[in-house]
C-alpha cells in the first residue's frame, strides 16, 4: 500500500476508574465526588462500562481498556466477569488506586519509590486477572512527569498514552519517543484539534455527557484528521461512569443517560462506516508502526 492511500487509525480508549473520581487534598489517591462522604463508588463505571461493551461487541470493534487495578477489582466482586467481558479488548494500566502521583491537587507528590510500587502492584494484578500483557500505561489526571515516564521505563511498559498533542502541521497522530522527559519511551497522545468556530476541543467524550457537545462535533474532527493524519492514531478516550452520573457525582435523568448512549453509538456506527478510517487498539497500532519503521 502506498503512503497516500493510508487510512487515519482510530481507536476507542477506555479510562475505567471510579465514578466521578477526584483527587483529594492530603491523601494519594482518589475518591468518588462528593469527597465528603470518603467514598469509592463504581456503580455507575459498571453499568456505563457493561453498556459500552455491549456497544463495541454490536460494532465488532476492538478496543483498549485503561483499568484502574482497584476498579478491575471491585467490578469482578461484584459480579461483573471482566476477563470473559475484555477478551478482544487490550488491557492497559491507568494505576492502583488513581492516584495523584505529581500531588497537583493533594499537596504531597509521591517520590519515586512509591510511585514505582503503585504502578508494579497495579501492573501485577491486571496480569493476574486477565492474564494479558500489560504494555500501555494512562496517567490519572493524565498527569505525568519523569520521574513516572522513568518508572514505566524500569516496568517494561511499551508506550505511555497520557499527554495530549495538537493535531496539524507539527504532529499527525504518529508515536513519538518522551525526549521532553529523558526518555525513549513512546507516547500515544491523544489528540487536541479545533472545532468549526475556532474553539479548543478534545478527544475525550465527557464533554458530550455533560451535555456541552454534539456527537457530529467529534465526527467532523475525525474528518478533519483524515486529511492531516494519515497513518496517525486518532484516539478517543472516554469514562464508562460518565454515561450515568456527572462530575459531581450527580445521576443524570433516564432521558440524560439515554442521549448519551445514543450519542455514543452514533459515534460508533459513523465511524465505523467511514471511508478511509480504520479502528483498531492501540497496542495494534504500535505494533504495526514499530514494524513499519523497522523496515523503513
Ligand atoms: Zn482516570
Amino acid at each position: 500500500m502506498s503512503k497516500i492511500d493510508e487510512p487515519l487509525y482510530v481507536a476507542i480508549s477506555l479510562d475505567i476508574d471510579p465514578d466521578a473520581n477526584s483527587a483529594v487534598e492530603g491523601r494519594h489517591d482518589a475518591l468518588s465526588s462528593p469527597i465528603e462522604y470518603g467514598e469509592i463508588r463504581v456503580d455507575a463505571c459498571k453499568k456505563g462500562l457493561q453498556k459500552i461493551l455491549e456497544l463495541l461487541e454490536k460494532y465488532d470493534i476492538d478496543a483498549t481498556l485503561f483499568y484502574e487495578a482497584r476498579t478491575a477489582q471491585m467490578l469482578i466482586e461484584s459480579g461483573m466477569y471482566l476477563p470473559k467481558l475484555s477478551e478482544r479488548h487490550e488491557i492497559a494500566c491507568h494505576s492502583l488506586k488513581h492516584e495523584d502521583f505529581l500531588g497537583k491537587v493533594s499537596g504531597i507528590p509521591m517520590n519515586e519509590k512509591s510511585i514505582d510500587e503503585s504502578i508494579e502492584k497495579a501492573k501485577e494484578i491486571l496480569v493476574k486477572l486477565f492474564g494479558q500483557e500489560i504494555k500501555g500505561f494512562r496517567a490519572p489526571y493524565t498527569r505525568i512527569n519523569r520521574t513516572v515516564i522513568k518508572v514505566l521505563e524500569r516496568l517494561g511498559f511499551q508506550y505511555d498514552s497520557s499527554e495530549t498533542a495538537i493535531l496539524g502541521t507539527e504532529w499527525a497522530g504518529k508515536p513519538y519517543p518522551l525526549e521532553a522527559f529523558n526518555s525513549s519511551l513512546l507516547e500515544l497522545a491523544l489528540p487536541s484539534f479545533r472545532d468549526a468556530k475556532g474553539k479548543k476541543m478534545s478527544s475525550y467524550l465527557w464533554a458530550i455527557f455533560e451535555g456541552r457537545r454534539i456527537f457530529s462535533e467529534y465526527i467532523d474532527a475525525v474528518l478533519q484528521a483524515r486529511e492531516v493524519a494519515q497513518g496517525g492514531l486518532f484516539a478517543f478516550s472516554i469514562h464508562p461512569w460518565h454515561l450515568y452520573v456527572d462530575c459531581q457525582g450527580n445521576q443524570f435523568s433516564n432521558n440524560q443517560v439515554r442521549k448519551n448512549l445514543e450519542n455514543l453509538e452514533s459515534i460508533f456506527s459513523q465511524i465505523k462506516q467511514m471511508q478511509g478510517i480504520r479502528i483498531l487498539r492501540q497496542d495494534k497500532y504500535m505494533e504495526a508502526w514499530l514494524k513499519e519503521k523497522d523496515s523503513s
